[in-house]
């Protein structure tokens, strides 16, 4: 392409967008804070988190992890805890199974959930990433403390990184990916025995691998993906990739509790002369905020929470902890940062102000909550679908009566085995169930073929409407409509 010729600047036209404003690096809203001048990341070295939050926080990721670990190997009633088979459309949730049939049903609870981070969002801000998303748990709990152990704390990390190559740093970076990958495999087989069940995942493992070429090549997928997250991609899966960071700020408030820093009390911010006492501090108008950075060090997004709520705080809590060491330390009183709403740190209000949004998000949950239960009581023990079989027309059987084929499918969603009956509710006729009983197994699916037969007097010209029960002994569980074809009149 030819290039303008150097005295002819381009003239700007009215309606050309405004030239590209400078990058003020002084201002955090303006840049990344994990990337450099020339758009390089920035590996984040945040240093070893303590004290009583994380203790907490600890704590429930050994139980949150041992459920995800055991999810899909549990038993209830023969079937897993959590199973989502995509493949075969079959989803397990605490051993009860829900077919594509019950697709309403996990739509409906789909929404309960979403609705129900909204509303502790709306509420509590981000209290499900810092405490419960699989991958805060993972990464800061797991793959971070295994960091540590091998290579230490954030300085000798970062003495490690800027050592050069020789066998000793060799053999501990070999170590750490190594345990790095053996976990993300486990972790990849679990996703997929999420998702196939374990018996099948057992099968893969256990089987001649050409049998299961596809399987393997999931498992080496998933183990390829979660390895790349958590030895590289860290905390940008939460700052890039996760939709929900992006939301917080359409829910967020100023009456929502997230974790804060307090500026009235922490600003205006020095660091602590030798033997100035808090009133003499007072007196000179600094605040409690020592600007020590240590808030900053722990933070494994790389961002410093005293410049407000930011999408890439994921409510770990590890400033929490770090500056209220700090104030024991200055004999000051934990909660310079904590959690608070910006309403209480600026007007005292209470911690949880109800405001119409939180009502109106609640009801809304309710009111989920009570549709999901609804459908949940009044799912019909056996699903029955009844069709006419695909290219069969109306017979005439030799006493004159006219007959249709059927194929039908009963899906038993209980713990035990059901016999049901098929019975004519709206007209005469008789229903003959070709084969076998209509016996269905305790959460399975069994396919039968019926004819049913007619009097063609009976018959309202070439497409009856029929109505048939479907009953467990005297009870009925369903009632399903369909329609007979027979002859013109
Ligand atoms: S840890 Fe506390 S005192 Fe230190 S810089 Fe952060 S807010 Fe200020
Ligand atoms: S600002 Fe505090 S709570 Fe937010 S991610 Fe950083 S350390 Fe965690």
């Amino acid at each position: 392409m030819a290039s303008a010729p150097p005295d002819l600047k381009p003239v700007e036209q009215a309606g050309d967008p405004p030239p590209a404003q400078a990058v003020d690096w002084a201002d955090f809203r303006d840049h990344l804070s994990t990337a450099d001048q020339e758009g390089r990341r920035q590996w984040l070295y945040p240093r070893k988190p303590s004290g009583r939050f994380h203790r907490a926080r600890a704590w429930l990721s050994v139980i949150l992890l041992g459920v995800m670990a055991a999810g899909p190997f549990v038993r209830i009633g023969g079937e897993p805890l959590l199973m989502m088979n995509i493949v075969e459309r079959r989803f397990v949730i605490l051993g009860q199974i829900f077919w594509p049939q019950d697709a309403v049903i996990l739509a409906i609870g789909l929404l309960v959930f979403l609705t129900g981070i909204a509303v502790f969002t709306a509420a509590y801000g981000r209290i499900w990433c810092g405490w419960l998303c699989p991958q805060t748990v993972l990464m800061e709990m797991v793959f971070r403390k295994i960091e540590y152990f091998l290579e230490g704390d954030s300085f000798e990390q970062r003495a490690l990184d800027r050592t050069p190559w020789g066998p000793q740093k060799l053999l501990r970076k070999g170590l750490k990916q190594a345990v790095f990958f053996a976990l993300s495999f486990l972790i990849g087989n679990t996703l997929l025995a999420y998702i196939i069940g374990s018996d099948a995942l057992i099968q893969i493992v256990t089987d001649d691998p050409a049998n299961h070429l596809v399987g393997l090549g999931f498992m080496i997928l998933f183990t390829l993906v979660f390895y790349g997250i958590f030895a590289r991609f860290r905390e940008q899966a939460c700052t890039f990739i996760c939709p929900y960071g992006r939301f917080q700020s359409t829910l967020l408030d100023e009456n929502s509790i997230v974790v804060a820093y307090d500026h009235k009390r922490g600003e205006s911010r020095a660091h602590l002369h030798r033997e100035e006492s808090p009133a003499a501090r007072r007196a000179a108008g600094r605040g409690d905020c020592i600007d020590c950075n240590q808030c900053v060090a722990v933070c494994p997004t790389g961002i410093d929470i005293r410049n407000g709520t930011q999408m890439e705080c994921v409510h770990c809590t590890a400033c929490i902890d770090a500056c209220d060491q700090v104030m024991d330390k200055v004999n000051q009183p934990r909660g310079l940062i904590r959690y608070a709403s910006l309403n209480a740190i600026e007007r005292g209000e209470s911690r949880l102000k109800i405001t119409p949004r939180l009502i109106g998000y609640t009801v809304l949950l309710a009111a989920l909550i009570g549709f999901e239960c609804f459908l949940l009581f009044n799912r019909s023990a056996v699903e029955t679908t009844l069709l006419r079989a695909p290219g069969t027309m109306f017979q005439t059987m030799p006493d004159g009566k006219i007959s249709n084929l059927y194929t039908v499918k009963l899906i038993n969603k209980t713990n035990r085995d059901v016999t049901v009956r098929l019975q004519l509710e709206n007209l005469k006729g008789t229903i003959h169930v070709l084969g076998h009983d209509l016996k269905v197994p305790a959460q399975k699916l069994i396919e039968a073929s019926v004819l049913i037969e007619l009097d063609p007097a009976s018959l309202q010209g070439t497409s009856t409407p029929v109505a048939i029960g479907v009953y467990a002994g005297e009870k009925k569980l369903q009632t399903i409509d369909t329609g007979f074809v027979g002859p013109r009149s």
